[in-house]
This record gives C-alpha cells, sequence and structure tokens, in this order.
C-alpha cells in the first residue's frame, strides 16, 4: 500500500489544477485532459488576476482578449439582459417546477463583455501536463477509514487496478455521484456525512452545425460575438439556449445547446448528448473530517463553479 499527500481524483481540468497549485504527488484519473465536452461547450477561461498568476507560473505566454456575449430575444440580438432575461434563460435551461425562483441572481448570465486569453483551456491542459504526474487509471473504490467515533482524521483508501494508495488529504474532483459509487462501507460513514444525497441531474445536448443552416439572426451575429444566450420566448424560432462560434479546419461552425429535447436533424457536424447539468443540492466543500475536498463543478455538483473559481479558491486558500 503506498502513500500520497495530498491525491488528486480525477485529471480533467479542475485536477490537473489542483495537482499543480497542491504540489500532489500526483493525479489519478481515467481520461487525461477532461472530457469530450471541451470541444462543444462554449468554455472560456476569465482572466483575472489569479488566472494571469497561474499563466505566469506556467510561463505560459498569452495575449488578453474579450470574449462578446450577446442576448437573443424576440426582438433580434441585443449587447445586455435584463432580470426577465435572466429568467426567461433560467426556465429554458432548468425548467418550470415548483421550486423555481421568481428572480435569477445577475451572474446567472455572463455581461456582454467577458476578459479573456488568446487561449483555450485544452493549451491550459496541456502546460499543466508538462509539470503535473498523472496516473491514467479507472479507480475502482474509495474507502474511509476512521475510527467510527470520529476522533482523528480518517484515511481514505483509494483502489484503482491492482494498486492502492493511503491518504489523509484527497482532493477529490471527480463528479459527486460517481464519488459516492465507489464509496464502500457506506453505511459505516455516518459519523462524518449524516445526510446521503440524490444528485438530480440534467441532460444536455450539443450540436455542430455549419454556420450557414442556422437561423439568420443567428448567422449574422456570428461576426460580432462569440457566444449566444437565448433568452427569447419563442421556442419553436429558437429551439436552442444558447449558441458557441467556432471555426475548425476553416469552416465556421455554430454549436447549438439544448437543454433535454434533441433534435439530430441539427447536427450535421457531430453532436454530443449527456447527464452533463448538475442540479439540485450541490456538495459541502469538505467532508470526512477534513480528509476529503472537493473541489470543481462536479465534484461540488454546483453548476455555477468554472475553472477560474478554482482557481482563485486554490491560490486564495
Ligand atoms: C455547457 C457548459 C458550459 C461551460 N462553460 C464553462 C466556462 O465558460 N468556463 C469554465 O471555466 N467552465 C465552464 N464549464 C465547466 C467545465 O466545462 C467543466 O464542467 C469542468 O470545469 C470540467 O473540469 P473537471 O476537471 O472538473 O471535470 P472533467 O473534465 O469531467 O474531469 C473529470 C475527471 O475525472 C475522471 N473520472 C471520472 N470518474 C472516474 C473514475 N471512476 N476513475 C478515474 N477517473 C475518473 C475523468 O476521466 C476526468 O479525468 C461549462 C460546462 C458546461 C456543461
Amino acid at each position: 500500500v503506498g502513500r500520497a499527500d495530498p491525491l488528486v481524483l480525477g485529471a480533467g481540468p479542475t485536477g490537473l489544477v489542483a495537482a499543480y497549485l497542491l504540489d500532489a504527488t500526483f493525479a489519478v484519473g481515467e481520461r487525461v485532459g477532461g472530457s469530450e465536452l471541451w470541444r462543444y461547450a462554449p468554455v472560456v477561461l476569465r482572466r483575472n488576476a489569479e488566472t494571469e498568476e497561474l499563466l505566469a507560473d506556467l510561463d505560459l505566454p498569452y495575449r488578453t482578449r474579450v470574449a462578446r456575449v450577446g442576448f437573443v430575444g424576440d426582438d433580434g440580438v441585443r449587447d445586455s439582459a435584463g432580470a426577465l432575461d435572466r429568467l426567461e434563460y433560467f426556465r429554458r435551461t432548468r425548467g418550470v417546477e415548483p421550486s423555481s425562483p421568481v428572480a435569477v441572481p445577475r451572474n446567472f448570465l455572463p455581461e456582454h463583455e467577458v476578459p479573456t486569453f488568446d487561449l483555450s483551456v485544452a493549451e491550459l491542459v496541456q502546460a499543466l501536463l508538462r509539470f503535473v504526474d498523472v496516473v491514467p487509471a479507472r479507480i475502482r473504490g474509495i474507502a474511509i477509514e476512521g475510527d467510527d467515533l470520529g476522533r482523528k482524521i480518517p484515511r481514505v483508501r483509494v483502489v484503482y487496478g491492482e494498486t492502492e494508495l493511503l491518504s489523509r488529504r484527497v482532493v477529490n474532483t471527480l463528479p459527486a455521484p460517481e464519488f459516492d459509487r465507489l464509496l464502500l462501507g457506506r453505511d459505516k460513514l455516518k459519523h462524518f456525512r449524516p445526510t446521503p444525497n440524490e444528485w438530480r441531474v440534467g441532460r444536455k445536448s450539443f450540436h455542430r452545425v455549419a454556420l450557414g443552416s442556422v437561423a439568420e439572426v443567428v448567422r449574422d451575429a456570428a461576426a460580432k460575438y462569440d457566444h449566444l444566450y437565448v433568452v427569447a420566448l419563442d421556442r419553436e424560432r429558437y429551439p436552442y439556449d444558447r449558441v458557441n462560434f467556432v471555426r475548425e479546419s476553416g469552416e465556421h461552425l455554430a454549436v447549438l445547446e439544448t437543454n433535454g429535447v434533441i433534435n439530430h436533424a441539427w447536427a450535421t457536424h457531430g453532436t454530443l448528448t449527456g447527464d452533463f447539468l448538475p442540479l439540485g443540492t450541490s456538495r459541502d466543500p469538505v467532508e470526512f473530517g477534513g480528509a476529503v475536498r472537493h473541489l470543481g463543478r462536479l465534484a461540488r455538483w454546483r453548476a455555477d463553479v468554472r475553472i477560474h473559481d478554482v482557481v482563485k479558491e486554490l491560490y486564495d486558500a
């Protein structure tokens, strides 16, 4: 049985950033660099003091730039969104149910100009991989070994392949449902985590299409905006909720994102569907008496956690 303190679970962007900034022995993850989502989701590495510091630490040259966001209303594309637009975007992406809010916080939609870099998350991942050791493996089990009375910090036993590791400082970036599924002997853990959670999840699908085949309003917006958020009430005209403009091998594509309903007819350049949207209760940042720290959108089960939040949290601590 080996030891690793801290030990990072997961080797996506969150796991790699954590392993780098916490000086972890290594990160264990099945898909090094993270999921396919990065090709589809409009992922922007937001520029702030901490992300600038990270790129400087990594010796990664960059230029600053601004990503432009437009909002598609029933009357066309605009540069700003108001309280009703935010509410409509919530309804489109989260559905309408008894617990739906009457108002949604400002940061639910981005601002028109998002400060960023001329650098993709994929490039950040490549840079991190030069510094971080990764064991590419599927984790098979996680056991928390305490004295059942909570008198001392438990040890975490992590099993992958034929290897077993012990750690008192695990940084988990695996999705909350996956982490729980891997937990062995859950009933023994009551002292450390009294309330097992139901992890609610929403389906999302991404459709990559040639720019020529989308509604004219959207096509025209490609010249001015990087991303569009659809806040229109007309769902027949706009059956998708977000648009991401990308260029690939000289071709201009729109990635249309829908929540729930899937229409494969759109997807001339590939489609991706999955349970990508964490809903409902999120997970506490620290569990098991301090032995496990959950980091990032999937581990915290909070859709509003982005990569720059993770970077800030790590520099702040
Ligand atoms: C529509 C959408 C838009 C987004 N927009 C932004 C944005 O603008 N800016 C931003 O910063 N973020 C954005 N995000 C968030 C971001 O895309 C990711 O959700 C998140 O940051 C991915 O990083 P991660 O490392 O947490 O997860 P992942 O990349 O999914 O990595 C998880 C890792 O855990 C591994 N793993 C899982 N189970 C096991 C197991 N049993 N054993 C071993 N390894 C395992 C996986 O293989 C992978 O290596 C967006 C997300 C979505 C869905």
